[in-house]
């Protein structure tokens, strides 16, 4: 045997398994087919934000949270509907998973180091319902480091155990097969790659030099999700989406490519809740792109206007921040948007400068570097400088001083100019009537009061209503979205041990999946939607589960 038990993919939810599988005493293979520069995978790019519940930061903030509020919101946003049968695993793996962020996790991962923010972020505010989607209160805790942060624990824990001998990497393997014997997993084969020093997330090359084999007692399949192959992001959009967009941005690397789920279930896995996907709506061309396509998700405030391709404000739910899903839906379901495959927000510079943030971690160099100084400095009418420099660069932007000038602008960023200058004024205008007003009757600047009577919000994240045409709140800015792709809420469906399930749900003997493979618990622990910040501590749960049992089992 080369290893007690093989983990396949060194992303975050794999790098936690094989952390417990060594802490267990357990010989571990590492296989994972990008160079060591890219250990941590999708989380180190993340932003970072955690789902926990009823926490201390939480209550600084004067935040009343309870697991119960948080089971209701879960519920509400995952409305599970497959119980008998592909979502049996995924809803005992929610309530598993929110326990889990309303108890253990926070000292869990605070004794291994990591540290948050005081402010609370507000993300999925939701669709309007108590019962329905989206977070009640602010959850989104964003942890000094961000996705560096997050890694950085389990990355520095199995390069000491690479150390001591206990766990060895094979970088640049692919694997291409499970190996069964008598329907038992007992090790995997593939190809070996060419060396490539490509920089974290660059795409490298797929050369083929040999091949491999390597035999264990088990194998953990912590492969990531789909978002980076849109032919399958294509194949499995479901049509309550409507159709896919046909030109779409990319949220992950290229190595999210999808291939080890087919290989999971030629070894007798079984894949659940394939056409739940979480793409985001707000997604901008990154002007120095790492990966293919590389997009950026603006982490929005809710004041933004948000207009379709023909320059229609979009209808409630779908402000910024609110829905993700629904907002989707709206614009690929709309007959005639979905030949258009953007959005648009209008916004003044004040919006801009308290009200926009830019997911992942190289976007926010103060928090990753933990840079108080330059943190702080966020707090003031200018943009943030990641966010200024998609201003000036990025090609999705248009600044002007006025609305003419400004529809003009973003007219010239489509083939052909779709629109008109006076339907938008119309609407803006109408929109700043309403401003006058704390108890408005247009229900989204009724929602911009209500952010603002959380303290983090009317601190840091949302700005004081104003008129959108007051010069004096601008320039205006007016920025074309994508959507991206991002992650898969479906995948290998496992029970609450990690352990694969066959058809007949039974466990397949000797395969563990976790991570998004494993549609972070369960085969989707999310149902339809997430409530944000729950893709990290999935893969962290999941992973941990993984380890602990598979460790157990091989003895
Ligand atoms: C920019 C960005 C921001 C994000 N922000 C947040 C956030 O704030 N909060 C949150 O909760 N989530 C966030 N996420 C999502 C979260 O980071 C991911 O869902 C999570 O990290 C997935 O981890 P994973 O271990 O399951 O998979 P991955 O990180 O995708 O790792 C899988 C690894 O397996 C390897 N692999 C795949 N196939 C093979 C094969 N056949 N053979 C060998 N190796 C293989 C891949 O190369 C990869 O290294 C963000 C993601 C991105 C990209």
């Amino acid at each position: 045997m080369d290893a007690d038990v093989i983990v396949v993919g060194a992303g975050l939810a794999g790098l936690v398994a094989a952390g417990e599988l060594v802490e267990a005493g357990k010989r571990v293979a590492v296989v994972e087919q990008e160079n060591a520069a890219n250990l941590g995978g999708q989380a180190w790019w993340s932003f970072g934000g955690l789902f926990l519940i009823d926490t201390p930061e939480q209550r600084r903030m004067g935040v009343h949270d309870s697991a119960d509020l948080a089971w209701q919101d879960w519920q509400g946003s995952a409305a599970f509907d497959r119980l008998g049968d592909e979502d049996s695993w995924a809803q005992k793996w929610a309530r598993a998973y929110v326990d889990f962020a309303a108890g253990e996790k926070r000292s869990w991962l605070k004794d291994k180091g990591m540290g948050w923010l005081a402010l609370v972020g507000w993300a999925e505010r939701g669709d309007g319902r108590a019962d329905g989607h989206g977070n009640s209160v602010p959850r989104f805790h964003i942890t000094w480091g961000t996705g560096t942060g997050v890694v950085k624990p389990f990355v520095d824990a199995a390069l000491q155990a690479a150390e001591a001998g206990r766990l060895t990497f094979h970088h640049r393997h692919r694997v291409t097969e499970l190996v069964t014997q008598g329907g038992a997993v007992t090790g995997v084969r593939g190809d070996v790659l060419a060396p490539d020093d490509a920089p974290r997330g660059a795409p490298s090359s797929r050369e083929v030099v040999g091949d491999f084999e390597l035999t264990a007692q088990a194998v953990v399949v912590t492969t990531g999700g789909i978002g980076g192959n849109h032919d399958m992001v294509r194949e499995w959009w479901p049509q309550r989406l409507g159709t896919a967009p046909k030109h779409m941005l990319t949220g992950v690397p290229a190595y999210v490519d999808g291939a080890m789920i087919k290989v999971a279930e030629d070894a007798g896995a079984r894949t659940v809740n394939r056409d739940r996907m979480w793409h985001y709506t707000e997604g901008i061309a990154n002007y120095a792109p790492v990966w293919p396509q590389h997009a950026i998700r603006i982490l929005p405030g809710p004041s933004p206007m948000w207009f379709d391709a023909l320059g229609r404000r979009l209808p409630m739910p779908c402000w910024p921040g609110f829905d993700t899903l629904s907002t989707l839906r709206h614009l690929r379901t709309t007959p005639d948007l979905a030949e258009h495959d953007h959005s648009w927000f209008i916004v003044t510079q004040k919006i801009i400068a308290k009200e926009f943030g830019l997911s992942g971690s190289e976007q926010n160099p103060d928090i990753t570097d933990r840079d108080l100084r330059a943190l702080a400095s966020r707090v003031t009418s200018a943009a943030p400088p990641p966010v200024q420099a998609f201003m000036d660069k990025g090609p999705d932007f248009v600044v002007a001083d006025g609305l003419r000038e400004l529809v003009d602008g973003m007219n010239k960023l489509t083939d052909e100019p779709l629109l008109e200058h006076d339907l938008i004024e119309r609407q803006l205008v109408a929109r700043d009537r309403e401003v006058a007003n704390k108890y408005a009757k247009d229900a989204q600047v009724t929602a911009i009061n209500a952010a603002r009577r959380y303290r983090g919000d009317r601190l840091a994240r949302v700005a004081a209503p104003h008129r959108i045409l007051d010069p004096a709140a601008g320039p205006l800015i007016g920025i074309k979205l994508h959507i991206l792709t991002r992650k898969s809420l479906g995948g290998i469906q496992t029970d609450l041990s990690s352990r694969a399930l066959g058809h007949d749900g039974a466990p397949v003997p000797g395969l563990y999946a976790a991570g998004e493979a494993a549609g972070f618990g369960g085969g989707g622990v999310h149902g339809y939607n997430s409530l944000e910040g729950t893709f990290l501590g999935g893969c962290i749960f999941s992973g941990r589960a993984a380890g602990r049992a598979a460790a157990a089992a091989v003895g």
